[in-house]
């Protein structure tokens, strides 16, 4: 098991770790009652991920002698709302949790943000550790304390930055992950080669057949090498004040398409979509090499990631949703490019003509 450490500004939230190996469950629960020291442990989990690993984890730790209970939820990022919220948090109340409780996030992205926002509010905080079961949460979602559930006008738009105390990384839990899922994770792990380093990219591009076949040293490096990356980011730009907008490379097109779909896109088919249209932009507007563009549209085609738009979604609705984004600054839209692989920066706005121009591109 290795030991990746988040170093924080102290002012704002305490440092941790993220404990990361092959077949850990063990060795964590013995860490967790060390780390979330607490009267009473509540995991948290959804009713797919309870019935696979729930058990175990609520077993071993009543074993040690704590006083453990669990709380699921119907899975699916339709639980993400405030009535589900509400829903645990009356539980919580009914099992007695107060102050002297700490809360496990056992799960995916939806688990994690939810567990984590609850966290975050429940009687004014109660401290928690990320135990991820996705590849996007394993390599994105449980690395840098964002919170959030989704309102009916949007996703995560209610929300805190509140770090864990620990990460706990259990790469044997994606054996049982169904591969549209490990797809979708793959989507982020691109990203993260492509933003930071040309080296990671290019082991990503020799060792593809491995990762797709889900061999267990292999993927372990490969989530491994993504959350490094990640916490990097996180270390220097806790609250995405500058650099961590980074990480929204593809995110800014992806979401939108994610919408104009009704979210019958997955979000890493949006993702790589988005990261396909951004790197055509660059190569219009920065001379982005062709060899890095052939590259990356070459990656996301062979791990089956979306490369063209699917037919029904319409320009203008992608557009139109693009400038109602959350995270736009008055009338501009500031989009990740690329100089080069590992070499992003935040554009201050792409002209409307090329965006329609890209997209129209991709519809083929
Ligand atoms: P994400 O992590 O992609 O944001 P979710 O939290 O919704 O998304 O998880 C995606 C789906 O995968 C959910 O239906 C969830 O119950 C299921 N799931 C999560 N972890 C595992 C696992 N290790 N094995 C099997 N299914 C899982
Ligand atoms: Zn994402």
């Amino acid at each position: 098991m290795k030991k990746i450490k988040v170093n924080l500004d102290k002012k704002l939230s305490a440092s941790h770790e993220i404990y990361i190996g092959y077949d850990i469950l063990d060795r964590m629960v013995l860490i967790i009652a060390k780390i979330l020291p607490a009267l009473h442990h509540i995991i948290i989990t959804d009713c797919n991920v309870s019935a696979i690993y729930g058990n175990p984890l609520l077993e071993r730790m009543k074993k040690m002698g704590l006083k453990v209970d669990m709380i699921e939820f119907p899975a699916g990022e339709e639980s993400k709302n405030i009535k589900t919220t509400l829903d645990i948090v009356e539980r919580l109340l009914k099992l007695g949790a107060d102050r002297k409780s700490a809360l496990l996030a056992l799960g995916g992205g939806v688990v994690g943000d939810m567990t984590g926002f609850i966290a975050s509010m429940y009687m004014r905080s109660l401290p928690y550790v990320q135990i991820p079961t996705t590849l996007v949460a394993q390599v994105d979602s449980s690395i840098g304390g964002k919170t959030a559930i989704d309102l009916p006008e949007g996703k995560n738009l209610l929300g805190a930055f509140y770090q864990p105390k620990g990460v706990f990384i259990d790469v044997k839990f994606l054996d049982s992950l169904p591969e549209k899922e490990f797809n979708n994770g793959l989507a982020e792990v691109i990203k993260c080669g492509i933003i930071d380093d040309e080296k990671f990219f290019h082991y990503l591009e020799d060792h593809l057949d491995a990762i797709k076949e889900q061999d267990h040293g292999i993927t372990e490096k490969v989530v491994e090498n993504s959350c490094r990356i990640k916490k990097g980011i996180v270390e220097i730009d806790e609250r995405e004040q500058g650099l961590r907008r980074v990480l929204n490379f593809g995110h800014t097109i992806g979401h939108a398409i994610e919408a104009e779909s009704h979210y019958t896109i997955s979000h890493g088919n949006a993702v790589s979509l988005g990261m396909i249209a951004a790197v055509r932009i660059s190569a219009k507007l920065y001379e982005l090499p062709g060899e890095d563009q052939k590259r990356i549209e070459h990656l996301i085609e062979t791990v089956d990631l979306l490369s063209r738009i699917p037919q029904p979604i319409s320009t203008e609705g992608i557009l139109s949703r693009l400038k109602t984004d959350k995270k736009k600054e008055g009338d501009t839209i500031h989009f990740v490019l690329l100089k080069k692989i590992g070499m992003p920066f935040i554009n201050g706005g792409v002209p409307e003509s090329i965006l329609h121009k890209t997209l129209e591109e991709l519809k083929r």
